[in-house]
């Protein structure tokens, strides 16, 4: 079985392979564990050379701005138990009222049948 080299399996990973050439990698893949090992090198090789690595960025800026920003997140948090009490008392309103709204009536009926 002929294998590709490291330096294939790179241009197989930065998508440089015509498509054919493509489905061929990809056959042998599933046929060669030693051919998985390289290309498993080359990803690695590949993720580690990004140029942006946004995502670690994006982690480093949260990182921050929960230090220099603490107050305003405390505040924020603050915030949101508000507005969640707020939501409980809008579900809790419509039974509370319907609740008032039938001893009301109990009320009303008693009232009546006394008379
Ligand atoms: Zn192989």
């Amino acid at each position: 079985m002929e294998h590709f080299t490291l330096e294939e399996w790179r241009k197989y990973v930065k998508n440089e392979l015509s498509e054919p050439e493509r489905e061929l990698y990809e056959d042998h893949l599933y046929l060669c564990d030693h051919c998985l090992e390289v290309y498993l090198e080359a990803m690695d090789e590949e993720e580690n050379s990004m140029p942006a690595m946004a995502g670690e960025d994006e982690f480093t800026n949260l990182i921050m701005a929960q230090i220099t920003g603490g107050i305003p997140e405390e505040a924020a948090r603050e915030h949101k138990e508000l507005s969640n009490k707020e939501s409980w008392f809008e579900r809790l309103f419509p039974i509370a009222f319907a609740s008032f709204m039938l001893i009301g009536g109990l009320v009303t009926m008693c009232r009546e049948k006394n008379k």
